[in-house]
């Protein structure tokens, strides 16, 4: 599942093919994705410019004058450009043509899980097709405010886990299971740990922990980041060594203990009963 490092590394990759692009039209062979695509979407976007391509969780925000098209890989969505022409796959249900500054280019989003979404929010409107699923997000752990006194203050009326708190994305956006794990390791705080009884100091430390392991995962997949432009590539997600996600009984970097699996609400934690408290 793509999590925020790789919509983000998404949104860098294709900033460069779709900024300033006139929109041409918008084929949509599938249009029951997570929720129905509108049947006037050609209409509304064909003759627009993107004037920015923007991220926002997991939500990839196209801008335009007449409003935004917002995108959501879901489960197991990709986008591709081409500047050719090509057949398209079982997959690819929705394709934008493009014209880059002369150049005629196609963008196309693949999703076989069909848990992504293409929504239409008109100039100061709200989402018309969707709930308004940008609502109530919480902040973007880039942003400057995201500091410990931010999670401290944040999480004061929140008896719920810690693990929990993050993966609800009310707090702060972008936390995915993978990341909570590896951010509450590196921070050394237990992921039972119930959020309310959690100092300010050991906040700070989760914060820089959280930012730091996004932006690990970012470098690696800029760097390894497949080509955007002409090829099918699969979904482009990365896979980074990880310290404790998905390493059930191997042993701690720090300490050798045994790392330890749990459930939490469904979704599996990881972490080392040792040096996390
Ligand atoms: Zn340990």
């Amino acid at each position: 599942m793509p999590e925020l490092p790789e919509v983000e590394v998404t949104r860098q990759g294709l900033e460069p093919h779709v900024l300033g692009a006139q929109i041409l039209a918008v084929v949509v062979r599938q249009p029951r994705l997570r929720w129905p695509l509108l049947a006037d979407l050609n209409q509304r976007l064909a003759g627009q410019h993107i004037l920015r391509l923007e991220r926002r969780a997991k939500y990839l925000l196209f801008h335009t004058a007449a409003g935004t098209l917002v995108i959501h890989l879901g489960m197991s969505g990709s986008l591709r450009i081409f500047t050719r022409e090509r057949a398209p796959g079982l997959h690819d249900h929705v394709d934008l043509v493009l014209d880059h500054w002369g150049t005629r280019q196609w963008l196309r989003l693949n999703d076989p899980r069909r848990f992504g979404a293409v929504l239409w929010q008109p100039l100061g409107q709200a989402i018309l097709n969707a709930p308004p699923v940008l609502d109530g997000l919480g902040i973007e752990p880039f942003d400057p405010r995201f500091q410990g006194s931010w999670l401290y203050i944040h999480t004061r009326p929140r008896a719920a886990a810690i693990k929990q708190v993050l993966l609800a994305g009310q707090v702060v956006v972008g936390v995915g299971n993978i990341y909570a794990s590896e951010s509450l390791f590196r921070a050394g705080i237990d992921p039972r740990r119930s959020a309310r009884r959690i100092s300010e100091q050991r906040y700070e430390h989760l914060a820089q922990a959280i930012r730091l392991v996004l932006q690990e995962a970012i470098a690696a997949g800029g760097s390894s980041l497949r080509d955007y432009v002409n090829t099918d590539g699969g979904s482009g997600y990365f896979q980074q060594a990880h310290q404790v996600y998905d390493r059930t009984g191997q042993p701690c970097v720090r300490c050798t203990t045994p790392i330890r699996h749990i459930r939490q609400g469904q979704r599996s934690t990881w972490f080392c009963p040792h040096c996390q408290r």
